[in-house]
């Protein structure tokens, strides 16, 4: 994955923590390179609890490395269970199967 910002391409890991950040902006995972780190208009989510930029985002959920706090990313709410639909043709079969029930077919 690439700085979100510049397009940079992270390197050869080297010992030792990679000097890169991950974080999260606009709920999604990023990742920031050691330049880009310097710059303060970074635009990213920030912890409602302690106002951290370390974040990990994940299925649905944005979780703080700093205080644990997790809540769920905005986006998931519209992802919530399809609504359920009747097959197409369900209801004329159910329909058939009524009317010979019925006496009516
Ligand atoms: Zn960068
Ligand atoms: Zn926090």
């Amino acid at each position: 994955m690439p700085c979100y910002r510049c397009g940079a391409r992270q390197t050869d890991p080297v010992r030792g923590a990679s000097p890169w950040q991950r974080g999260v902006r606009h709920e999604s995972q990023v990742l920031i390179c050691p330049d880009c780190q310097r710059l303060h208009d970074l635009d990213l989510d920030t912890c409602s609890t302690c106002g951290s930029t370390a974040l990990i985002c994940r299925l649905g959920e944005v979780e703080c490395r700093s205080c644990g706090a997790v809540r769920m990313a905005r986006s998931s709410e519209t992802l919530g269970p399809a609504p359920v639909t009747a097959p197409p043709g369900l209801s004329a079969e159910v329909e058939a199967a009524l009317n010979r029930v019925l006496g009516r077919a």
